[in-house]
This record gives structure tokens, sequence and C-alpha cells, in this order.
């Protein structure tokens, strides 16, 4: 049997020797102290809540959303799901903000899988219309997948590298106990 103990936030029972690598906290407590896990869940609040959605957003707040959202796709379903979903809406200041951020690699299969779904063409904002011009043939879907397994290999750098520019931004109030 594993021995179990309360979160000291809620009290629900919580694995002893996960919890010791939380500061005590089950997995949901431990989630909502994190200050970025916050952050993105409130900007995520303001672009599907507030009238006016993405636009509310400041400049920093739009690239941190941006970048997260498209790291989160990929990680859940690849390049394909990337374009198909509202994050490929935001194709070009993502492009722009890993110029910045995440070295070449990122940014080269970023391009790569835009010149395999959309050749001739800038990426159309609107959801909609991308999905008409992206039928997911086979030869589509391999080779993106073949992308989508490069991306997985690669380091994230990209995390590190929002979670710094969210401290310099301001964006996360909170000191940060990396302990
Ligand atoms: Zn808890």
């Amino acid at each position: 049997m594993e021995e179990k103990g309360p979160c000291v936030e809620c009290g629900k029972p919580v694995s002893a020797s996960l919890a010791s690598k939380r500061k005590g906290l089950c997995l949901r407590c431990s989630s909502k102290s994190n200050p970025f896990f916050v952050l993105y869940n409130s900007l995520i609040d303001r672009v599907c809540h507030l009238p006016g959605g993405f636009d509310t957003l400041s400049d920093a707040e739009k690239l941190y959303y941006a970048l997260t959202l498209f790291r989160n796709e990929i990680n859940n379903g690849g390049f394909h799901q990337f374009f198909f979903n509202s994050s490929g809406s935001y194709y070009d200041l993502i492009e722009n903000g890993l110029v910045n951020f995440d070295g070449r690699q990122t940014l080269e299969l970023l391009r790569q899988a835009k010149q395999i779904v959309f050749p001739e063409i800038a990426i159309p904002p609107d959801t909609k219309t991308r999905r008409h011009l992206m039928p997911p043939t086979p030869d589509l879907m391999n080779t993106l997948d073949e992308l989508d397994q490069q991306f997985y290999r690669s380091p994230d750098l990209l995390s590190a590298k929002l979670e710094a520019f969210a401290r310099e931004q301001g964006l996360v109030s909170s000191p940060i106990d990396d302990n």
C-alpha cells in the first residue's frame, strides 16, 4: 500500500511521495499556485469571455498567449491541429515571436509545416477558411507527423524562454520559488 497524506491546502488524500515533491500539495493545488499556469488561464479567460477578446491583451500578453497556445497545440495534437484550431489564426505573431524566442529549431519546423499545408499563400487568419484549404490527405498527415516527431524530440527551449519573458514583462507578479 502506498502511503497517503492530506494535501496541505485542500485536504484531499495524496500520495506522500508525490506530495513531498510538490510542497505537500495535490496536483490541482500545486498547479493553482504556479504563477504561469495562473497567468495563462487568466489570458484564456479574457480571450474567450471579454468583448474584443484577444484585442484586449497588451502586446506582451498577446505574444505570451499565442506562443503558449502554439506549444500546447503541437504537444497535444501536432501541426495539423495547430493550423486547424483557432491557434492557426495567430501564425504571423507566432512566427515573429519565435524569431526572437527560440533560436532556429522550432521556427524551422513551423515554416516547413506552413510550406506543406499552405505552400502558395499567407495563412488565412479566418479559421473556417483555413479548414477548407487543408483537407487531411494521408500524404499531408504523414509529412506533418514527421515534423511533429522532430518537435517532440527536440528539447523544449520555448517554455523556459516564455517564463523568462513573462517575468521581464511583469506578467507574473509573485516571486518565484524554485525549490
Ligand atoms: Zn489540494
